[in-house]
């Protein structure tokens, strides 16, 4: 079986940066970037325009983006294998991984497999339908495309993602409708009263979408009312998943400890997981900024941890 210092699980921002700085340190890191779990590369790939990604001025498309990162840590010697970890072995040391194909063991282990956003399961959103066209699951990330200018814009939830996102929509939309199952919201209170009371967000209570329609794109959603079952067909021209993330954990199998939201815990301030020599980096562990640039910020800090962390073992000069 083959053996590496680190072997780093994921492919998004905080996957690539880790690799890029443990190549760099010249730890030989071995990344599994995901085949069949569709998240190689992370959310990024499910975007379109990234503008709120430091040196790219004019913006970058998300894949793109995603591409340089990867080119980056393959020039310097990184080895990516295109397979799911299915499972880890953290019991002893050196850890067990065990990918699709191929297992591996390695010193010290950064699992960055991120969050998938929640897509609801609703008809007309789905791909091959009008997923990605005026339907996202990234407001940040998809708002200010130019489908969205001057219509009215749909978000699904009540949390503080929800009020987040309908609250910087306002700045595309004509208006926003926050369209929430329950008659109050999640959100913190703060959040809660800045969306209640924004001028241009609505909100739906005790509603549900029921059905997105449209020609190219977004053109209309139905609203049902959860209590009365009444719907209206209301125009859209864009709608907005904000209904949480899932940390993308089923793999440890429960061997590293876990907040009460199931996201990796982490030391405050640091990426140490519960165990020693096991770093977590990027959304799987961050549940509140979730960005590009914050991912990436904490895949640097898992990879400069885990080469102190093997110095400190002796495990590397
Ligand atoms: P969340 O708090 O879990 O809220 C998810 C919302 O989606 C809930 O209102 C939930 O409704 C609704 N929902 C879930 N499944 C649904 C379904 N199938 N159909 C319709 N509605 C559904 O998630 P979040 O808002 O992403 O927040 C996650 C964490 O990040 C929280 O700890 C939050 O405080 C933090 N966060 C903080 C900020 C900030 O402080 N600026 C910003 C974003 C997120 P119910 O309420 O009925 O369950």
């Amino acid at each position: 079986m083959e053996k590496r210092k680190l072997i780093i699980v994921g492919s998004g921002p905080a996957a690539y940066t880790a690799a890029i700085y443990a190549a760099r340190a010249n730890l030989n890191p071995l990344v599994y970037e995901g085949f069949f779990s569709g998240t190689a590369g992370g959310q990024l790939m499910t975007t379109t325009d990234v503008e709120n990604y430091p040196g790219f001025p004019e913006g970058i498309m998300g894949p793109d983006l995603m591409i340089r990162f990867r080119a980056q840590a393959v020039r310097f010697h990184t080895t990516v294998l295109t397979e799911d970890v299915t499972a880890v072995d953290l019991s002893s040391h050196p850890f067990k991984v065990t990918a699709n194909k191929t297992s591996a063991e390695a010193d010290a282990l950064i699992i960055a497999t991120g969050a998938t956003a929640k897509r609801l399961d609703i008809e007309g959103a789905g791909d091959g339908e009008f997923w990605q066209k005026g339907v996202s699951a990234c407001a940040v990330c998809d708002g200010a495309a130019p489908l969205f200018r001057n219509k009215p814009l749909f978000v699904i939830g009540g949390g503080d993602s929800a009020c987040e996102e309908a609250i910087f929509l306002t700045k595309f939309g004509s208006k926003v409708f926050l369209v929430h199952r329950r008659d109050k919201l999640r959100a913190s209170k703060i959040m809660a009263e800045r969306a209640m009371n924004h001028p241009k967000v609505e909100i739906l209570w005790d509603s549900v979408v029921t059905k997105v329609e449209g020609s190219d794109v977004v053109g209309s959603v139905t609203i049902q009312n959860v209590h009365t079952k009444s719907e209206e067909k209301r125009e859209a021209g864009g709608l907005f998943f904000a209904t949480g993330f899932i940390p993308n954990v089923g793999f440890l199998n429960g061997q590293l400890e876990l907040e009460s939201n199931n996201y990796i815990k982490v030391t405050p301030g640091t990426t140490n997981t519960s165990v020693e020599g096991v770093f977590a980096a990027g959304d799987v562990q961050d549940h509140e900024w979730r960005q590009a640039v914050t991912a990436a910020g904490s895949g640097c800090m898992a990879a400069l941890s885990a080469e102190r962390w093997l110095s400190a073992q002796g495990l590397i000069e």
